[in-house]
């Protein structure tokens, strides 16, 4: 049975089998140490040529091993089975978790052989190409600081699951062949080969399906979900993110503040102990207030920004509920159309566009927005003025949210929810850069998987099936 290197320390005197990678080989002469590393950790194996201890000698294959072990190189995987010993005083290595003890190699069985690396696996790699980085990503992923942000990434998610779970929410997949839906951003369409000429859109986030869920009767949703964004290149930005997608019905927008405020401090203080969140309760601050006093809606309210270990979280609340477009010449929604406007019904019309007020609530960490919600206006015919303010068509309005508009009319409880990204929140957690460096597979700034070399051509075959020309 195989042993993890991180639990040979448990095992002195023992025989065990170790599996891994080859992390380093140092060549003394009839001595030959190889550090041995697996998921959880490293360890020293020896291979003497000349066995002179006692249990030793009982070793039939051990020169030939030895032979095979003058062979190996770096991240070449191997079996080996060998005996644990603690190392003669003054040889530990303090550094290291298993520094006590190393193991006397008794037989090698090399699993396979591996080329050069293009780079070195084993530094924190901020000094390599990132284009390089990104093709040979499987490579790139056995660094230490790359494993720690998956780890950590996967333990986050794990904790808001069953966080979310003990409050009663359930977790439930949307589809990800959807329809467009207005988040503020280009969509990416898949071509229909059943319907020629019809076109499916990646959703940008679940939004109307979380909705949809509310009038289900659902009450508690959440997912951790994949939403897809055609932007340009932009920053930190990739076509793909995740998100902590979230809904409740009959909730106000505190209760939905609160919860999502506990959810961090709780991340925070069990994952993260070595953090301090600046204030609690986390500050709001209405969009004027922070536009007015720090001249951005999404403020670094941190004492000491050079403190590493500082998390300035707050709720930006209060936002317009509109805002001119110019390029467009016509009202859009500030968050989407969804979001519920303050103002009383009879002033929701089109000439009072600049100045109607929406529940909509931004989370910022940092001066980093991770995330933002609204309560959701839940009767169809204030929503089709929104609509309609925003330069829709009645007939227009129908054909795209017929099936939303319809919903509230059987039966709509009151809802609201709020979406926080996930890829963000590891990011700052984990000081990284950017968000590329929490994403097992990103893409480049550009918008390409250089592992995979996509997007890529498709066949002429493909293309007709499904009923599609390019223009070149
Ligand atoms: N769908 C919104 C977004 O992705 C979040 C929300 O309103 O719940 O930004």
């Amino acid at each position: 049975m195989r042993t993890l290197a991180k639990d040979a320390v448990n095992k002195i005197g023992e025989e065990i089998t170790l599996m891994g990678w080859v992390a380093g080989r140092r060549d003394h002469g009839k001595i030959i140490f190889i550090d041995l590393r697996d998921r959880w950790g490293v360890v020293q194996v020896v291979f003497s040529g000349m066995p002179s201890s006692g249990e030793l000698t009982k070793i039939p294959d051990i020169s030939r091993d030895f032979v095979l072990a003058d062979k190996l190189r770096p991240e070449w995987v191997v079996e080996i089975d060998g005996i644990v010993k603690e190392r003669p005083k003054g040889m530990e290595n303090l550094e290291l978790a298993t520094g006590k003890i190393e193991i006397q190699a008794t037989r090698l069985k090399i699993l396979s052989e591996a080329k050069t690396s293009p780079f070195d696996v084993l530094s924190d790699g901020r000094e390599i190409g990132e284009d390089n980085r990104l093709k040979y990503r499987y490579l790139d992923l056995r660094r230490p600081r790359l494993l720690k942000n998956l780890t950590m990434r996967d333990k986050i998610i794990s904790f808001i699951r069953d966080y979310l779970h003990k409050k009663d929410f359930i977790e439930i997949e949307t589809p990800i062949l959807t329809k467009s839906t207005p988040e503020g951003a280009r969509d990416y369409v898949v071509p229909s080969r059943l319907h020629p000429g019809k076109f499916y859109a990646l959703p940008q986030s679940p939004q109307q399906y979380k909705q949809l869920l509310m009038v289900a009767g659902i009450e508690r949703y959440f997912q951790i979900a994949r939403c897809f964004r055609d932007e340009d290149t932009r920053g930190d930005r990739q076509p793909e993110f995740t998100q902590l997608d979230l809904e409740m019905s009959f909730a106000s927008q505190e209760e939905i503040l609160a919860l999502t405020e506990e959810l961090y401090a709780d991340i925070i203080e069990t994952l993260y102990p070595d953090k301090k969140i600046s204030q609690r309760p986390f500050p709001r601050l209405t969009c004027k207030e922070a536009m007015d006093k720090y001249g951005t809606d999404k403020p670094d309210l941190r004492k000491d920004k050079n403190n590493p270990n500082e998390l300035a979280f707050a709720f930006i609340v209060d936002f317009p509920m509109f805002e001119w477009k110019d390029a467009e010449k016509r009202w859009d929604a500030v968050h989407h159309p969804f979001t519920k406007i303050r103002n009383p019904e009879h002033e929701i019309r089109k000439e009072n566009a600049g100045r109607l007020m929406a529940y909509q609530y931004d989370f910022v960490l940092n001066g980093c927005e991770i995330g933002g919600g609204s309560i959701r206006e839940h009767n169809p015919e204030i929503l089709e003025k929104v609509f309609e303010i925003m330069g829709n068509k009645k007939e227009d309005i129908r054909r795209q949210f017929g099936h939303l508009l319809e919903s509230f009319e059987y039966g709509v409880p009151p809802h609201g929810g709020i979406a926080s990204g996930v890829d963000r929140l590891v990011m700052i957690l984990e000081q990284e850069p950017s968000i590329r460096e929490v994403i097992a597979f990103p893409k480049t700034g550009d918008g390409r998987d250089l592992m995979m070399d996509s997007p890529s051509e498709i066949s002429k075959k493909q293309l007709r099936e499904l009923h599609i020309k390019t223009a070149d």
